[in-house]
């Protein structure tokens, strides 16, 4: 793996509850250098890795750290602990500060519903709860200029997968869809547009990923490098 130590200068908690979960993330702009600047900031906010479009991994802070990724807001909170047939019925735009409700279920929550119901009411019943940055990794992969059919390049996936792996195998969290979120499945709230989850986006694919993360585990580990 190309590791690069990219240390953030906002102090960050250290982790008093284990590592659960890792939650994938696509960075909200394209521009890399704009990326690694926001979340090295003072005040900035970011993951614990990020994987740039050239499959480069940088790492801002140890997994012994809490890091801001998948903060659920407080007003979040209360539409979710009603359950699904309140909250699925709220949306909040971004770049706003307040949820606002629509009539009937909302579009773009297809996925969550087909993914999670009827198992659970809310991203609050999935490992991560109601505080997923106190409680998970959280990875960053550089969204595309001209996104590809499944979202990432090839290079970025491999280098997720294996990145994956050794997190998950370092703090015992299994790999599996419940315990490797992504960021539109603990907070559809903030992450979802009327096509869909935006982050890392409906079309992120999972099958490859997990082909690639037990690829390597077959391989017996440290393969490539
Ligand atoms: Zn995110």
């Amino acid at each position: 793996m190309n590791l690069v130590e990219t240390p953030t200068r906002r102090k960050l908690p250290r982790r008093i509850a284990p590592i659960v979960a890792i939650v994938v993330h696509q960075t909200g702009q394209t521009d890399l250098a704009k990326c690694l600047a926001w979340y090295t900031a003072e005040a900035g906010e970011g993951p614990h890795y990020l994987v740039t479009a050239a499959g480069v991994v940088h790492r801002f802070t140890g997994e012994n750290r809490v890091a801001w990724h998948a903060a659920i807001k407080p007003d979040e909170q209360r539409l979710y602990r009603q359950g699904w047939a309140t909250w699925s019925r709220w949306i909040w735009p971004s770049g706003t500060n307040e949820p606002v409700e629509v009539a009937g279920e909302f579009a773009g929550y297809r996925s969550w519903r087909e993914r999670w119901r009827p198992r659970i009411e809310s991203p609050l019943d999935l490992p991560t709860g109601k505080a997923p940055n106190y409680l998970s990794i959280g990875i960053e992969v550089q969204s595309l200029e001209k996104p590809t059919a499944t979202v990432f390049n090839p290079v970025q996936y491999t280098a997720l997968g294996e990145l994956i792996r050794v997190v998950a195998m370092r703090n015992g969290v299994p790999i599996d869809r419940d315990h490797i979120l992504g960021h539109q499945d603990v907070c559809p709230l903030r992450r979802t547009n009327p096509r869909g989850g935006t982050d890392p986006g409906d079309r992120f694919d999972w099958d490859h990923l997990w082909s690639l993360v037990r690829g390597s585990q077959l391989n017996g580990g440290n393969g490539n490098g």
